[in-house]
């Protein structure tokens, strides 16, 4: 008998599987799986012979991923929820559209959590207009009142869903709000390190009808090497736009006839996203360049 279900956790050589009606499994991975360096991660959909009492099970087989990162490792991953702070520390809109990007080309879908708009709403509202064409599904919440966490708990219900932005926005206070988890506040979360190798065991928590990823801290290094030219294409105020451009393919950049920056000179594109948009494309066609060295 085999059946399938979602690592949660691996540690040690044992693999802990939450199987389809909720039950708990501990597996070995087969040695084929280990010859194959088919390194099951944490999310990856599993099929198993579950062995006896939860015990002594054997992982057969990985299914196919439909997505996966590598800092932290983690696959199958439905919702980032992109958490930001109204108030202090101030927004970091530059790192937030990385994590869009990060979403948008892993086929991941963006969730824009807006917290601690108990302490600037009118910030709050503002940050809301710039994302509002962002792709993103826009939550403006409070940890601390309780202000807007029902709405985001039912937008990820059922979703196997992570946190990530800057240290101290409160993404570990939202997910206790949220969940009761007891995560400890100020604790978990840790700075985005670019490059830097932070190799820690994250682990999936069943909660909310899914399941929500104990790491906040996540590595940009998954979209580094997006082909400049395809960047436009995780930004959703303009990927339809392209054949209003007198140029096709248009980078919305130095091109004449750009339909993007008409938009842009009238106000219906927020300006903020737009310019942003060129400082990471000039990023990323200088890291393009220098791939091969
Ligand atoms: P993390 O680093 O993103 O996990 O942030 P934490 O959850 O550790 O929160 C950082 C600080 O912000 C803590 O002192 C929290 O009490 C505070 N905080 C979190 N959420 C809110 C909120 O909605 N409103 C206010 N006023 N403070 C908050
Ligand atoms: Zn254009």
């Amino acid at each position: 008998m085999t059946l399938e279900g979602t690592l949660l956790a691996g540690y040690g050589g044992f693999y802990y599987v939450l199987g389809q009606d909720g039950a708990r499994f501990t597996l070995h991975a087969q040695s084929k799986i280990r010859r194959e360096k088919l390194k099951p991660i944490v999310g990856d959909k599993v099929r198993f012979e579950p062995g006896q009492n939860g015990e002594d099970g054997w992982l057969i087989a990985i299914l196919p991923r439909a997505n996966r990162l590598v800092r932290p490792a983690v696959a199958n991953i439905d919702a980032l929820v992109i958490t930001c702070s109204a108030g202090v520390p101030e927004m970091d809109r530059l790192l937030t559209d990385r994590l869009l990007i990060l979403a948008n080309s892993n086929r991941i879908e963006p969730i824009l959590a807006i917290n601690k708009s108990d302490t600037e709403p009118e910030t709050a509202s503002e940050i809301a207009r710039e994302y509002a064409l962002s792709g993103a599904k826009v939550f403006t919440v409070s940890a601390a009142s309780g202000e807007g966490l029902d709405e985001l708990k039912r937008a990820l219900h059922g979703k196997t869903h992570a946190f990530a932005g800057q240290s101290g926005v409160g993404k570990s206070s939202l997910i206790n709000a949220l969940y009761g988890l007891g995560f400890e506040v100020g604790d978990i979360s840790r700075k985005i390190e670019r490059g830097r190798h932070t190799t820690r065991a994250c682990t999936l928590v069943p909660i909310n009808g899914g399941a929500v990823l104990d790491t906040p801290g996540f590595s940009l290094m998954d979209s580094d090497m997006i082909e400049p030219e395809k960047l436009r294409l995780y930004y959703p105020e303009f990927a339809f736009l392209n054949n209003e451009c007198y140029f096709t393919p248009c980078c919305h950049d130095r091109e004449p006839g750009c339909e993007v920056k008409r938009r842009v000179e009238d106000g219906l594109i927020p300006r903020g996203r737009y310019e942003r948009y060129i400082t990471l494309l000039n990023e990323y066609r200088e890291r393009w360049q220098k791939r091969y060295d």
